[in-house]
């Protein structure tokens, strides 16, 4: 007995030793950089662009709604009028009426170019949601340092600094090295497939790669990394698929005074239930674990500890990971319904009962791979499982942070946040850089604005140093 608690002793101690050893050797530092706010003086008037652009309802309502097509207009001579350098030299192509891409051409036509990408429609306010705002949804109104309204964040922030930071740079007669190429889609809202999808086409079939490829997604968070103690910027790399699951249930119905034991709505319902009960297996994607090792050094010992030992501890940051949506969306492939049809009248039993389910596929799995996991979570042949062709996206080629774009976007990084931690990280939304993933190995999302807030929803805003912060990095970008 004595032999075997000496034994066990002795294995605890050298597992310990690993364990800190692994820890200790494993001393990655995060990079240090002189700040350089030089390239944060924008345009005093960009704030007021910002408001004016808000004001503009270019809003996309859905994918069958038409849009209305006066404030696209509109939307086309504010960004004329307001930016004369960028309409008198920079030659603009339109696709399908309101996406544009200027190009502005480099001194070095060896170089591949640039692009930098932004949306110019937003989603509606809800007609309930109104009253709950602090100031009317489309005005615009500039408040404690801050512009507030529909698209301040999602994505007229964007489209704005973009226009500023050439227009500046215009004034100056500077000319980049490599050619710029600016791509402002009208409909990202409804899966720019009018825009993006046909403005990519355009630089496929001119074989042009960029080496560049910048679009929405990424921010700088203090808020989700509040125990780092320090700015976290993450750089999309790369998004999730995208895949609708249809499950059918056909059962004669008849009349509601004398159901039978089992309707279409109960199978339908149990199907639902089965699948929402487990998740499909966690992954750590490479991006993931890259964006782990980069806060690594900012953890207390302990946490560095299991991270440094991901061979024993792997169960352990999986659980972790899956307490919260937002890091539970990171690990998994997500399943969750989302429409339900079933029924015309109170007192008949209905014979078909069907719902949809949304999923959002991790890099490493495939829609397939959703289909089979459904057939199996639900294991009931009544149930006809079938995936919809119409939206599927599978996920999308990974932009590895080894690229020289990554590298490049994270030196500037660094050079104008202090403090910060840069590391990788996973869309878990769709955007419209999408249709050039595949084609340039050099996407990236990202935008240095902090915390933002209300996209999508309520009191959306946007400080004006986060306006000057981006105008300032793009201008950044655009220099070299
Ligand atoms: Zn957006």
């Amino acid at each position: 007995m004595k032999g075997v608690i000496k034994f066990l002793g002795a294995a605890i101690l050298l597992l310990l030793m690993v364990l800190v050893i692994n820890t200790l050797r494993d001393n990655k530092t995060i990079p240090t950089f002189t700040v350089d706010k030089s390239f944060e003086i924008a345009n005093a008037n960009a704030a007021q662009h910002l408001s004016q652009a808000i004001q503009i309802k270019t809003v996309s309502f859905g994918d069958t709604l038409a849009i209305d097509t006066a404030e696209f207009l509109k939307f086309r001579t504010f960004i004329e009028t307001t930016y004369p350098y960028i309409t008198a030299q920079l030659p603009r192509q339109t696709f399908n009426q309101f996406s544009y891409v200027y190009k502005w051409a480099g001194k070095d036509s060896s170089l591949a170019p640039y692009v930098l990408m932004a949306h110019m429609d937003v989603v509606p306010v809800e007609a309930v949601a109104e009253s709950k705002w602090t100031v009317p949804s489309f005005s615009g109104a500039i408040k404690n340092d801050t512009i507030w309204g529909r698209g301040a964040v999602d994505d007229k922030v964007a489209v704005i600094a973009i226009m500023e930071s050439v227009e500046q740079l215009l004034k100056e007669q500077f000319t980049p090295n490599r050619t710029i190429y600016l791509c402002f889609g009208h409909d990202e809202e409804i899966s720019g497939k009018r825009g993006a999808k046909f403005y990519s086409q355009w630089f496929k079939d001119n074989n042009i790669k960029p080496a560049l490829v910048l679009d929405e997604g990424g921010q700088i968070d203090t808020k989700h990394f509040e125990r780092l103690k320090r700015p976290m910027a993450v750089i999309g790399t790369s998004e999730k698929g995208y895949v609708n699951i249809d499950l059918t249930v056909e059962i004669p119905g008849g009349h509601s005074s004398m159901p039978s034991p089992e309707t279409a709505i109960d199978v339908l319902n149990k199907a639902i239930e089965n699948i929402r009960a487990k998740q499909m297996p966690a992954m750590i994607t490479p991006t993931i674990n890259e964006m782990l090792n980069r806060t690594k050094p900012a953890e207390s010992f302990a946490k560095r500890m299991v991270l440094s030992n991901l061979w024993l501890f792997n169960g352990v940051v999986l659980g972790q990971l899956e307490k919260s949506k937002e890091t539970n969306a990171m690990i998994h492939t997500t399943l969750v319904p989302t429409i339900i049809h079933s029924g015309i009248k109170d007192n008949v039993i209905p014979s078909v009962a069907r719902a949809t389910f949304n999923s959002r596929i991790l890099p490493g799995q495939t829609s397939d791979d959703v289909v089979n996991f459904v057939i199996k979570a639900v294991n009931d042949q009544r149930v006809a499982v079938k995936k919809q062709t119409i939206s599927l996206m599978e996920p999308s080629a990974i932009t590895s942070f080894e690229s020289p774009a990554f590298k490049k976007l994270e030196t500037i990084i660094y050079k104008s946040v202090p403090n910060v931690i840069v590391a990788p990280f996973l869309l878990i939304g769709a955007t419209d850089s999408r249709y050039f993933r595949g084609f340039s190995e050099a996407v990236l999302n990202f935008a240095p604005v902090q915390n933002v807030k209300g996209f999508h929803g309520i009191d959306e805003r946007i400080g004006i140093s986060d306006l000057n912060r981006t105008v300032g990095f793009y201008k950044q970008i655009i220099k070299e």
